[in-house]
Formats: C-alpha cells, sequence, structure tokens
C-alpha cells in the first residue's frame, strides 16, 4: 500500500467535469449519467437527489483518508452550498492531512452560492493550522471579492 503516501496528490479524472460522480456503494469513479454503477451494480437513479448529497457529506467523517478525499472532491463537483461548512470542518478536523485540506479549498472554490464559498474560504485562511492551506484559502478569498 505505498501507493497511499507516494501519489499525495489527486487528480481529477478524464471524465469531463460534470458528469463524473462516485458511486455512493462501491466509491468507484462513474459517470453521472449511468443509471447503474458498472462495478458493483448499485442503483443510481437517485444519484441527483438529496439522499447522494448527504451520503457524500456523511463519508467526510469516513475514518479513511481515501473515502473522505473522493467525498470532498464530489461535493466540489456538485457545488452546492449545503457542503460549505461541513467541507471547512473536514479540513479542521483533519489539520495535519494537508493534501485533505488543499483539496478541501479547491472544493469550496466550485460552491456556486459566492457568499457562503467566502466564508467558508475565509474560515480556512483564519483557523486551518497549515499555513499551506490557510494561504491557497486565503489567495482564492481576495481573488473572490
Ligand atoms: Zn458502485
Amino acid at each position: 500500500m505505498k501507493s497511499r503516501h507516494t501519489h499525495r496528490y489527486y487528480r481529477p479524472p478524464s471524465i469531463a467535469l460534470g458528469h463524473a460522480a462516485y458511486c455512493p456503494a462501491c466509491f468507484a469513479l462513474i459517470d453521472a449519467d449511468t443509471p447503474v454503477c458498472p462495478f458493483c451494480d448499485h442503483d443510481l437513479v437517485w444519484l441527483s437527489g438529496r439522499g447522494y448529497r448527504d451520503k457524500l457529506l456523511t463519508a467526510l467523517n469516513h475514518p479513511l483518508a481515501d473515502v473522505r478525499l473522493r467525498a470532498i472532491i464530489a461535493l466540489g463537483w456538485r457545488g452546492e452550498g449545503e457542503a460549505a461548512q461541513a467541507l471547512a470542518r473536514c479540513a479542521l478536523h483533519h489539520p495535519v492531512d494537508i493534501v485533505e485540506g488543499l483539496q478541501v479549498v479547491e472544493s469550496v472554490r466550485g460552491i456556486h452560492d459566492k457568499v457562503v464559498r467566502r466564508n467558508a474560504l475565509r474560515m480556512l485562511a483564519q483557523r486551518h493550522p497549515a499555513r499551506a492551506v490557510r494561504l491557497r484559502a486565503a489567495e482564492l478569498s481576495a481573488d473572490d471579492s
């Protein structure tokens, strides 16, 4: 399992943004328009609904960093304001995980609601213990005003 420590920066894969999603059952990367997960046959008809968002928000508390990271990325793709505070809290709960913190900043950047987005960025810029995360959040927050 050395890969967990070597490839630290997660790059979103080749599926076009807006059409990518993670299967809420097995967390495989899938096309958001697929009705059934090709990896685990999970029914994805409800993927666009509130249930899926709640599942992603719950996954932010998952003990495995890899699962959290996928949820963070997926919530960024969705851009819903409801996720902003949960994303920021997730980063603050794992202060030594810089990769996670930076990914949270990137996902918060994808939040559509400007006020919600800026509040979350400012919270990270002021309160995250990691300097790299604070600086990136402050940078985006400044660009945003
Ligand atoms: Zn699946």
